[in-house]
């Protein structure tokens, strides 16, 4: 048995043969050609075979992943449209009389580099793009497309890495993992691997690859990170156990559908979902949530090469409202800057990005955007149970100023005849220790308060929620977080607001009790732990 480690991206276990996955390479050499006109049509050509390629890719991963992963290929079909790879392209064919599949790879090459050495790891990461795209033309060009094959039985995927494209065309049906030597927990292929619902390690090593051999058995623990290849008897059976039991807990909590979060001692609350964008409804409602209580609206944005327009936006709310059918939807307003950069929104370069120029600072200092999603907000209220709530709270005066952009809308489209609901509920998140601080004040203006425990926790332990460097140090159960969150709480109940979490620390059932106790009114999670939390609610008594 040989062990490795790295990271794991899904949480699952797997176990079942290797599958090596193998890259249908092109070799690319270097040849001179005489018709430079012929080789550049060659370019053309592939370039159409390639896009039409990403379209179908496209089409596929919109199925499987939802619109915000897919839209990578959408980034890929436009990079295939750029002028300054094209240019390169074609002045290499020209300039040196070489051969089509040669310029390609020079310009790729260039690119990935160049865009390697960039600063902003938005645009490092385009240098595995541009690759992808470079190789899928060489083997448009060469007749060599296509996917190494998987074979009949259900494999575990081991490879170096594996290109956005690769990962949407696995045949899930076949693959029970996949395991890779590199890539990063925060990389394109490990998201789509997340939403595929793949148990996955990514980063294991270099080593690991002369070790994995196809058709060896392999067994993977997707919790911990673990690969044993060949594993003992031991191990094995452990692993199964381990995979039994998952598979029973999830069954078991198939037979919560339906059913109350209520404690044994009879304290009932709710338990919503968190959603990024209109696609994960469906998730929403098969997981029998009982809202939404966390929409971050900020994917319209980054999911658009422009600002969203107020009628792109209303349409979205819209659907989503009606979706849920009368339950609650909280959408949050737009939360950029960060580690959420989009590019026309024109954000200068920041020493220390997470406490900065972001969120509702973007909206007090730039109201034309603010505006234009509150008008679409409101013009789709009428459409179901709809809460706003303003990120990145620090202070009332921000709060008031906000208030009365609210009013000032409101007005506005009142005055243009536009029907809103009277129901509406105004909350803020508890996202900074400020705002958990003066809580006191900030609850006697708002309906709701929802603590955001990922950047709750950054800033109350200085403790940059993007740096794997110092993992070890950020302690969620730290108990200052824990004393902010019950503060905030009853000073939420003393002035007659309510209080859910929104962060990741909702989830985290080993807090259920505490939150409980604490008089947390609301959990909202990822859709798929709805129901461990309704199991974990159901097993608190208060009463003890
Ligand atoms: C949070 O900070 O806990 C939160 C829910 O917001 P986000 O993760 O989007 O910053
Ligand atoms: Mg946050």
């Amino acid at each position: 048995m040989t062990i490795f480690e790295g990271k794991g991206v899904y949480g699952a276990i797997a176990l079942g043969k290797i599958s090596v996955f193998k890259r249908k390479e092109a070799s690319v050499k270097r040849t001179h050609v005489d018709d430079i006109e012929a080789e550049k049509k060659r370019v053309e050509t592939a370039k159409s075979k390639a896009t039409e390629q990403l379209q179908e890719i496209y089409s596929k991963a919109l199925k499987e992943v939802g619109e915000a992963n897919a839209q990578i290929f959408e980034i890929h079909m436009m990079m295939l449209e750029d002028d300054d790879y094209n240019d390169s392209i074609m002045s290499i064919i020209e300039t040196q009389s070489v051969n089509a599949e040669y310029a390609i790879a020079v310009t790729a090459d260039n690119f990935a580099e160049m865009f390697a050495s960039m600063d902003d790891a938005y645009m490092q990461a385009r240098s595995a793009d541009v690759k992808d795209i470079s190789n899928r033309m060489i083997s448009c060009l060469s007749g060599t497309e296509g996917m190494s094959d998987i074979s009949q039985e259900k494999v575990i995927i081991c490879a170096d890495d594996l290109a956005p494209s690769e990962t949407v065309l696995l045949d899930k049906e076949k693959v029970l993992a996949f395991v890779t030597a590199f890539g990063s927990s925060n990389s394109h292929t490990a998201i789509l691997a997340r939403n595929m619902n793949i148990p996955a390690v990514i980063g294991v090593g270099e080593e690991f690859l002369q070790t994995a051999k196809s058709g060896d058995f392999m067994a993977v623990d997707g919790y911990t990170g673990e690969i044993f290849v060949n594993p003992d008897e031991e191990t094995r059976s452990r692993l199964e156990k381990r995979q039994t039991e998952d598979e029973e807990k999830k069954r078991l909590l198939q037979e919560l559908k339906g059913k109350e979060n209520i404690t044994l001692d009879g304290k009932k609350i709710n338990i919503y979902a968190n959603i990024g964008g209109v696609d994960n409804i469906g998730a929403v409602l098969a997981n029998d949530a009982g809202g939404i209580g966390l929409f971050r609206s900020e994917f319209l944005y980054l999911e658009s090469s422009d600002f969203p327009t107020e009628e792109q936006q209303f349409l979205a709310y819209k659907k989503v409202l009606e979706s849920m059918a009368g339950k609650k939807v909280i959408i949050r307003t737009l939360d950029i800057g960060a580690d959420k950069q989009v590019d026309y929104f024109n954000l200068a370069k920041e020493e220390n990005p997470a406490l900065g120029y972001r969120a509702i600072r973007i909206c007090l200092t730039r109201p034309e955007i603010f505006k234009t999603q509150l008008r679409a907000l409101y013009r789709a209220s009428t459409y179901g149970n709809l809460g706003i709530m303003f990120p990145m709270i620090t202070s009332v005066s921000e709060l008031e100023q906000i208030l009365a952009i609210c009013d000032e809308v409101k007005k506005e489209l009142c005055a243009d005849g536009v029907m809103i609901s009277d129901k509406i509920e105004l909350g803020i998140m508890i996202e900074t220790p400020a705002a958990a601080i003066i809580s006191d004040r900030l609850a006697p203006m708002v309906d709701f308060f929802s603590v955001g425990t990922n950047d709750l926790t950054q800033y109350t332990l200085a403790c940059d929620r993007q740096n794997a460097a110092i993992e070890s140090f950020v302690d969620t159960h730290h108990e200052a977080i824990l004393r902010l969150i019950e503060m905030s709480a009853k000073n939420a109940h003393e002035h007659g607001a309510w209080i859910g979490i929104c962060g990741e620390l909702a989830a985290d059932t080993s807090l259920t009790e505490t939150f409980l106790r604490m008089g947390i009114d609301e959990l909202s999670v990822s859709p798929t732990f709805v129901l461990k939390v309704r199991d974990a609610v159901r097993h608190c008594d208060l009463s003890k």
